[in-house]
């Protein structure tokens, strides 16, 4: 059995505060400042250049890789870490479109995240190819033998409807087409089984569920069948088989490795490699079973206690990831207020009110206190202020 009494005494969480919003910006890992401290103390100012190869700062963008392989159901060897998700999102599509030149179809849904999508429109652009945008509810019947990649977010930022990635990948295959999955409300936050949904391509930030920290690095996976298939667009020196050969043109390296770019960011993946340290003992099926339960209790408790909420999340816990939206059509001053009293969530345009779960250190007081606090500001109408409809520049 995994124990959360663990998991969250891992974490700096603020006295007072009641955190739902690990899945914007995870929380600080208790051991992230000694070993950042200790890359810069230890590494950096006493090895300098040699820390390259003495620290493995080289290897790092694997070795963290395959940490998080367990984490999303692949294997080690499989993933590398490095720039950030839209960047790898990039690489992984357009490497899925170059492995399906007869076909021109990007088949995406219109709950996915902006840069997604505006990257696949990007890439449609430089390719030729079109960008097929359908409603999350309709991917499985828009999936046909025109289609070259279907490209999904599995778990939507705003709702949190989970697609079924098993389902879909066996559809798209069927279709003769790959798959690229984001996993950035996933990877952390569900029990992902890349191998088991036999997917393709997959991508996800660390920021959020993992909480690596601001701006931490990205991952990538490539199914191994194709891993020395599959031709990167964005050829960086450090995805050439040989980068310190300085050969003036590109040959691949072998596997998941070609898909590094330049050179990775050694401090944030200190403060990362401390992150994953708090998954050591954590079991993904316990994992799901608290996030459900997290979940499940938040939606009984606002529907029983504020009326004037409406469910944005699916009602069915296996469609759904770790997070729950509820409508309000005020919901930037109700948000505002909840974070003035201490709930921090988050708002979501134009009218959702975002709550994120994360299993490692939310519990069922968390659930408890927020419900109460919203019910509160609902019921007093405390939240109409006029410095809770002030919009700051990133909310
Ligand atoms: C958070 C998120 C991003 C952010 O991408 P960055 O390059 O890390 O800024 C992209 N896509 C999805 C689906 C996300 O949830």
């Amino acid at each position: 059995m995994t124990d959360f009494t663990k998991t969250r005494a891992a974490f700096h969480l603020p006295e007072g505060v009641t955190y739902l919003d690990g899945n914007s910006l995870g929380p600080m890992p208790v051991g992230a400042a000694d070993r950042v401290a200790r890359m810069m103390t230890e590494e950096w100012s006493q090895m300098l250049i040699t820390g390259w190869n003495r620290a493995g700062w080289y290897r790092q963008p694997r070795d963290v890789g395959d940490r998080i392989a367990r984490l999303i159901g692949a294997d080690a060897g499989q993933v590398v870490m490095g720039d950030t998700l839209t960047i790898k999102l990039f690489q992984a599509l357009s490497a899925a479109l170059a492995l399906r030149p007869d076909r021109r179809v990007i088949l995406s849904d219109g709950g996915n995240f902006p840069s997604d999508l505006y990257v696949a429109e990007g890439v449609a652009r430089a390719t030729g190819a079109t960008l097929r945008v359908v409603a999350p509810e309709d991917v499985a019947q828009a999936i046909d033998d025109e289609l070259a990649v279907l490209m999904l977010t599995e778990v939507d930022y705003r709702t949190g409807r989970r697609h079924d990635m098993a389902g879909l990948t066996a559809m798209a295959h069927a279709a003769g087409a790959l798959t690229v999955w984001d996993l950035a409300h996933s990877a952390g936050a569900v029990d992902v089984d890349l191998a088991g949904a036999d997917a393709d391509f997959a991508v996800g930030c660390t920021y959020k569920y993992l909480n690596g920290g601001p701006g931490a690095p990205a991952f990538i996976w490539v199914r191994p069948e194709l891993a020395d298939a599959a031709q990167p667009i964005l050829q960086g020196w450090m995805g050439h088989e040989s980068p310190f050969a300085f050969d003036p043109s590109y040959a691949p390296a072998r596997g998941i490795e070609r898909m590094r770019v330049g050179t990775p960011p050694v401090i944030a993946m200190a403060a990362l490699d401390a992150a994953l340290d708090v998954w050591d003992g954590v079991a993904m099926a316990d994992l799901r079973a608290r996030s459900i339960e997290l979940t499940e209790a938040f939606i009984a408790g606002v529907e029983a206690a504020c009326p004037d909420l409406v469910l944005h999340s699916p009602r069915d816990p296996a469609m759904r990831g770790s997070q729950v939206g509820f409508c309000h059509p005020q919901a930037y001053a109700v948000m505002q207020a909840l974070i003035a009293n201490g709930v921090i969530g988050d708002f979501r345009a134009p009218d959702v009110l975002r709550f994120g779960f994360a299993p490692l250190y939310n519990g069922l007081d968390d659930v408890a206190r927020a419900v109460d606090v919203l019910a509160r500001i609902l019921r007093e109408g405390s939240w109409d202020r006029p410095e809770y409809h002030r919009r700051a520049e990133v909310t």
